[in-house]
Order: structure tokens, then sequence, then C-alpha cells
């Protein structure tokens, strides 16, 4: 009984999900504001930490072992995992913000894509070159919420792979173009801890998994590149860089499955505008 107890959260527990959800979006509201060329991913990472701590919360990435940061920052190659440093961004880098809170012993993650703009001195990237990793981010965006509407409807939790993928096979139509999924990294469950049962695939798995019922929380995040989907861990033994150099982009939500439907804990609108376009509208946790 104790795995279902895992799986499956009282009203009270999702509840107690709401703010570290809203706190893991501020976090990185505040990320997002200050993405220009010539930042360090390590302000970023610092801008971060400023706003979980404000918010009386932890850094639940700092509770990893051997990990002392507030999100992962992964830019053009790198697909997550990537670790703030004094890198310093350019114009048209694709880059991955990762991050996640605990407050009350309970846990938000989410992550989002974002190109740099050009600069005020008019340094631009290779317009071409923005435009696909653009594409790429997006592409990778609605394959997260074709995940989340799926799972409004679900019976089994491996549905929800099975829509990222098939959107993602979509886009890769429309655009006569190659699109790799992360086969190595999933998402997953999240509660009392960041990681925790089920594994969440961003494709289609023979066994679906467990039941979508009440209770239920997830961190859906499909790792999207332009090319291959072949990963290889760099010499820091943290960051994932595609082997063929291509670009990577990653967005992430946890969501909440209630007696009333869905809700985004890590969008402050509970993931109303990205679920609009599926017919899917989400419920407030009351
Ligand atoms: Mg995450
Ligand atoms: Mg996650």
């Amino acid at each position: 009984m104790g795995l279902r107890r895992s799986l499956y959260k009282t009203p009270a527990q999702l509840r107690a999900m709401v703010e570290p959800g809203l706190i893991t979006a501020a976090a990185l509201d505040a990320v997002r504001a200050l993405i220009a060329p010539g930042v360090t991913t390590a302000e970023l990472d610092a801008a971060a930490f400023d706003v979980v701590r404000a918010r009386g919360a932890e850094s639940n990435f700092q509770l990893v072992r051997g990990y002392r940061h507030t999100t992962c920052i992964s830019v053009n190659e790198q697909v997550v995992h990537g670790i703030p440093s004094s890198r310093v961004l350019e114009p048209g880098d694709i880059v991955s913000i990762d991050a996640g809170a605990q407050f009350r012993g309970w846990n938000g993650d989410s992550a989002i894509t974002v190109i740099v703009p050009g600069d005020a001195s008019g340094a631009t990237a290779d317009a071409a070159r923005v435009a696909a990793r653009q594409r790429l981010s997006d592409v990778t965006e609605g394959s997260l919420w074709a995940g989340i509407a799926a799972l409004a409807h679900a019976a089994r939790v491996g549905e929800v792979g099975d829509a990222v993928q098939g959107s993602i096979e979509r886009a890769a139509a429309e655009d006569g173009a190659t699109y790799g999924i992360l086969r190595d990294y999933v998402g997953h469950g999240i509660g009392r801890r960041m990681h925790e049962g089920p594994t969440v695939f961003n494709y289609r798995v023979s066994d679906l998994g467990p039941a979508v019922r009440p209770g239920l929380c997830l961190a859906i995040e499909p790792m999207v590149t332009a090319g291959s989907d072949e990963t290889f861990v760099e010499e820091d033994d943290w960051t994932v860089s595609t082997v063929d150099g291509s670009d990577g982009a990653h967005w992430e939500h946890s969501v909440a499955v209630h007696d009333g439907g869905i809700w985004v804990l890590t969008a402050p609108d509970g993931g109303a505008a990205g679920l609009a376009p599926f017919g899917v509208t989400p419920t407030p946790l009351t």
C-alpha cells in the first residue's frame, strides 16, 4: 500500500503542492526577465535562488547529492543538466532553464527554453538559425502541452508519452525536419520528493503504467533535439549534450490530477493558455 500512497495524494496534499509550484514559476519568470546577451548563467541561477529564498522556500536542486545550484541551465547543444557558470550568453543562444522549489516539504519542478535576443549594440545572430531555434523550442513546448492535455483524459500514465511523441512527429512532418526525443531522460512523479514514481516517458511505451486517478502529480518534461536523440554526459559529470551537436530544448511543468480535472501547478493560470488549443480547461484545486 506504500506505493499507492506515494502515487496518489490526498486533496490536502495536492493543495500543499500549489505554493511550491507557484514559487518555481516565479523563479523562472525572474530568470526569463534577465536573459540578455552578456549575462552569465550563474547570474540567472542567482536570480532564481533569490526568488526561492525570498518566498521562504528551499532550492530542491540543492538537495540533490553533489549539486550546489538552484537551476540547471543548458545552452545550445546542451539539452539538460547544464551547470550554471561564468558562461556568457550570446545573441541567438538557445537556453533551457530547469528550476524547482521545496516549500513546507512539497516540491515544484518546471523548465523553460528561451532564445537570447540581439543586444543594444546591434549584435545579432544569424536570423535563420534563430528562427530554427525558436521553432525547436515551440515544438518542444507544444509537445509538453499535448502531453498535459492527454493527461486530462488519460486512463493510464503512458498515454502522456504517446501524445508527446505524436506531437513531435506531426511537427517533424510539417517542417520536413528531424526532431529527436531523448530516451535516456524522462519525467516523473513529484510530491514530498522532487523525483518519485511513476516514470513519465516522453515517447510511446508498450506498458502504459499506472492508472491516472485523482491525486496523481506528474512532472512532464519533453527533452527534444533538432537532430539525433543520442546524447553524452560532458566531463563535468552533469551536462547532457547531443552527440551530433544539434540544438536541444526542454520544457517542463508539474501537473496535478484531482477530482475536478487537472491543474498545472507551475503555471500561474493553471495551464489555461497552453491547454486552450486542445479544448482542455484546467480546474483550480479547492
Ligand atoms: Mg526539472
Ligand atoms: Mg523534472
